[in-house]
Order: C-alpha cells, then structure tokens, then sequence
C-alpha cells in the first residue's frame, strides 16, 4: 500500500534523510524506530506532503500510495488518497469542542465509511462524554484521543501517528495502546512512531530502523527481539 524507496529530503543547506525505505501493506502495523534526531518524524512530514511548511524539500527517491506517487502532493491531497496523522503533540484545536474537533476534518460527510460520529463516539465513550468540552479543557490522554478520533474520520486507509503515547502516564499509555490493538484487530493498517520498544513488539507486525536518516535494519518484533545488536546499536538512548 504505503511504498518509500530510497528517499532523500532535507531543510534548506542541511540533509535530513540520506535513503528511507519502508512499506506498510494493508491491514499491516509498521513502526519507525530510532533515536532521537534520526530523521523519523521528517519521514512522516515527507510522506503527508508537510515538510515544505517547516522549509524543507524532498531530494529524491520514490514514494507511492497504492500505486500512485505521493511526491510533490499538498497535505490534503495526501489526506484524500486516504492517509490521517495524528501528530507530533496532538495539535487539536484549543478552543473548538471535542465534537467540533471531530466534524472539522471528516471527509465522509454522508456517512457510508466505518468511521462517523457515532462510530467514534462508540469506540471511544469518554469523547462522548466530553463532547461539549473545549480542546484545552481536556486531559493528555483524552487529547491524543481525540487526535487519533479525528484522523480516523476521514476514513483513513492508512493512519500515521507520530509518537502515539509521549507525555502520557503509563496507565493512559495502556489505553492507546488498547485503543491501536482494537483498530489493527479490524485490519486499520498503521504506521507509528513511538519510543516505548516493549509496547511496540507486542503491538506491531514489523519495524523499521532509521539511523541519521537511512533505514538500517528491517524486521518482525521476533526478529528484533532475537537481535540484540540492533537494539544495542540503534535503539538505546
Ligand atoms: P525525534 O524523535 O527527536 O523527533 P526524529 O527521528 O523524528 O527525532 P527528525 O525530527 O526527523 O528526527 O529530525 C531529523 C533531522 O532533521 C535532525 O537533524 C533535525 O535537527 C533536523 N530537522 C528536523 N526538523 C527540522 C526543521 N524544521 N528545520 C531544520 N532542520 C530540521
């Protein structure tokens, strides 16, 4: 589905990615791993079409969305060939109410995808309850769900989340968790970044490393986990 061969980006003078290659097929759970700095969260900003609105640019390489190149693509262009982001610190609007956060990005107004207001509302009951509550008003966790609620009404084939449990205590770290579980058991394929590595090896199908802005070592959570060179070289902060 998701392809990236060899990708090449950077900001201004400076070159942040030197050769990215990952792919998420359907129904897959794919991770980003690496240490800080590494060039994921660039990644993620070239595959959304978001990197020219922090003055950077991609070099070279390919990226494909189910066949159909993603370079050059404004970020809801990319939106509508079916890719959602929840990302990096939530970004939900302060001062819209958790129901007006939701209906601001939904793409499928009348309603014949998965995912409408009730189907959100139904998967996550405490946005149902806090459906009048403005954005600001609402905790970490009830944020990122939120964040993770309105990408999913666009009915995403792919949904991307950057750092999808950062800043959370670990008890509503467990509930997104739970919460990326529930979505993979109904086929959402789903490509995150996340620094905790035990959650992700239970969670994910496989996980690509990135290191200074090349993917190094590509794998399943069996493989990595019978590698500790790996973990030891590319993983440990
Ligand atoms: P982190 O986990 O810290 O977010 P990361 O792996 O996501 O790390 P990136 O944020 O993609 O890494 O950063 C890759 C490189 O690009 C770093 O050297 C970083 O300093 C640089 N960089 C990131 N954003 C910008 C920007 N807006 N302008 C210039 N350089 C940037």
């Amino acid at each position: 589905m998701l392809g990236l061969q060899n990708l090449t980006a950077g900001y201004g003078e400076s070159q942040a990615l030197f050769g990215v290659d990952v792919s998420v097929a359907a129904g897959e759970v794919v991770t980003l791993l690496g240490r800080n700095g590494m060039g994921k969260t660039t990644t993620v900003r070239a595959i959304m079409g978001l990197l020219p609105s922090v003055g950077g640019r991609i070099l070279g390489g390919a990226m494909q969305f189910d066949g159909a190149s993603l370079v050059g693509l404004p970020p809801h262009r990319v939106a509508q060939r079916g890719l959602g982001l929840v990302p990096e610190g939530r970004q939900i609007f302060p001062t819209l109410t958790v129901e007006e956060n939701l209906i601001a990005t939904a793409a499928d107004r009348d309603g014949r995808g998965r995912w409408t207001l009730p189907a959100i509302y139904a998967f996550f009951p405490r946005l149902r309850e806090r459906r009048g509550n403005s954005g600001a008003k609402l905790s970490g966790g009830e944020q990122q769900m939120l964040a993770i609620g309105r990408a999913l009404m666009t009915n995403p084939r792919l949904l991307i989340l950057d750092e999808a449990t950062e800043g959370l205590a670990p008890i509503i770290r467990a509930e997104i968790w739970s919460v990326l579980a529930r979505l993979k058991a109904e086929g959402q394929a789903i490509l995150l970044i996340d620094k905790n590595l035990g959650a992700v090896m239970r969670l994910a199908d496989r996980h690509v490393v990135i290191e200074k802005g090349r993917t190094v070592w590509t794998g399943s959570s069996a493989e990595l986990d019978a590698d500790p060179a790996v973990r030891d070289d590319y993983l440990h902060l």
